[in-house]
């Protein structure tokens, strides 16, 4: 029997769709996180524990592992386990994107540096570090500007200015962020802020798998709230694209390009891009799948979830279809209208009433402090919907939207549970 090892971060939404497709799989399933779970020791062969943030440490960790009980896969659940399983399946010679590719894209300004000698569409750049002037700085780019941390996800800290007092107070706030994280091993990157051009447009984003170098596209979702800042807060994705077909057809040509620039081979990819009369832009290819719930809008071929795609192209199990279903679908990550914390969540069922509307799942709970981008980097949860057209999905979710109400008292309450300065929150679609 094949052996799969899934790295699953304790704080991911990832967990249930991985494991739900493993289990559909005729597979032996190594689960490892970065906490120790109370039944590893009963369960040794199926649990372990891995230091996520010593890539090199979990590697000969699981080479330990692996004379015992053979390995065939290994397949990282999100961001934060993207490099770690690069580093398994080097040391393992198993199938995956070398080590050096996916480092590239966990690091923006490397990204950004592999995009530009590639000529790959992207923002021009420059890079600070949080000890340079930011008043000096601010008089030598040309607005507006994007500022952000080389480092993170989900948006967080990444903030758009346009005139130098915006800058200076961009740049501070950025500092003031990686200064918060309590994460050790974040090494590289963790005092860099990246300024970027601007880029207007309308954005979108790709999902897609490399299959020995060959990108197959697998869906190609609109995002159709503007994303022009200061704070980019993702709300709505709609598949299949509304765009015209090529344009679509230069987004993949692009993200094809912007893959190929960073040395991705195998595996699954999620890109953002940006539209606009110049042609697509890449902001950035990631070396997994889409975040938090979104990949609940995708089925493929007789009903197979983006999970199992990913698993069978890991594990060197046939791929029957790369096609997805016809209807279109979409979801919506429930923005935090502002911070403080919240005192009740409603409207669940009024929402669910909606039609069209598959499922909504409210993430935050009750005593949470809500803590709105740029510093914070959740959402209150995601709504999900499958409907005839790509305009009644946005629409149904617009409307189960307005049906749900968020009761959000003032921050710093007794009681209240934070979670502060961590690197690693859970993950939006992005
Ligand atoms: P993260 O990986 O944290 O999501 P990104 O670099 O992808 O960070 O930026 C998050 C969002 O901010 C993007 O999806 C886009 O909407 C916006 N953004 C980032 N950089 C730019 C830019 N140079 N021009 C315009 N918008 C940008």
């Amino acid at each position: 029997m094949l052996r799969l090892l899934l790295l699953i971060p304790t704080t991911t939404y990832r967990t249930e769709d991985f494991v739900a497709a493993a289990a559909k799989l005729d597979v032996e399933m190594v689960v490892a996180s970065e906490r120790p779970n109370v039944l590893e020791t009963a369960l040794p062969d199926n649990l372990m524990t891995l230091d996520f943030d010593d890539p090199q440490k979990a590697a000969r960790t699981v080479a330990e592992f692996s004379r015992r009980h053979r390995i065939d896969a290994v397949v990282p659940v999100d961001d934060r386990t993207t490099v770690v399983g690069a580093a398994i399946a080097e040391r393992l010679g198993l199938r995956s994107s070398s080590l050096g590719a996916v480092s590239t894209t966990r690091n923006k300004h490397r990204m950004r540096e592999a995009f530009a000698r590639s000529g790959v569409r992207s923002p021009r750049f420059t890079l600070l570090e949080v000890s340079d002037d930011p008043e000096d700085a601010a008089g030598r780019v040309t607005y507006p500007v994007v500022l952000k941390p080389t480092i993170l996800a989900g948006s967080r800290g990444v903030i758009r200015a346009d005139d130098p007092a915006a800058f200076v107070v961009a740049f501070r706030r950025i500092a003031a962020i990686l200064a918060s994280l309590d994460t050790p091993g974040l090494g590289e990157g963790a005092t860099e802020v990246l300024v970027e051009e601007f880029v207007p447009g309308k954005e979108v984003a790709l999902e897609g798998l490399l299959v020995r170098e060959e990108l197959h596209v697998l869906a190609l979702f609109d995002k159709p709230d503007p994303l022009d800042g200061p704070y980019f807060e993702e709300t709505i994705y709609v598949t299949p694209s509304r765009l015209p077909a090529d344009v679509q057809l230069a987004i993949a040509a692009e993200t094809r390009w912007a893959a190929r620039a960073l040395g991705l081979t195998e595996g699954p990819v999620h890109a953002e891009l940006r539209v606009n009369e110049r042609g697509p832009w890449v902001v950035e290819v990631a070396a997994r799948t889409i975040g938090g719930l979104c990949s609940r809008t995708l089925r493929f071929g007789a009903g197979v979830s983006l999970e199992e795609l990913v698993l069978r192209h890991a594990l060197g199990i046939e791929l029957d279809s790369l096609e997805r279903e016809r209807q279109p679908a979409g979801v919506m990550m429930i923005p935090i209208p502002r911070g403080g914390v919240l005192r009740a969540a409603g409207g669940r069922d009024a929402a669910l009433a909606v039609p069209g509307i598959e499922d909504i799942t409210i993430s935050a709970h009750v005593g949470q402090e809500l803590i709105p981008l740029p510093e914070g980097s959740r959402y209150l949860g995601f709504i999900l919907s499958r409907a005839d057209s790509p305009e009644a999905v946005e629409a149904a979710l617009r409307a189960a939207h307005e049906r749900l109400d968020f009761d959000i008292g003032p921050a710093g309450a007794a009681g209240a549970t934070t979670t502060p300065g961590t690197a690693h929150t859970k993950e939006p679609c992005e």
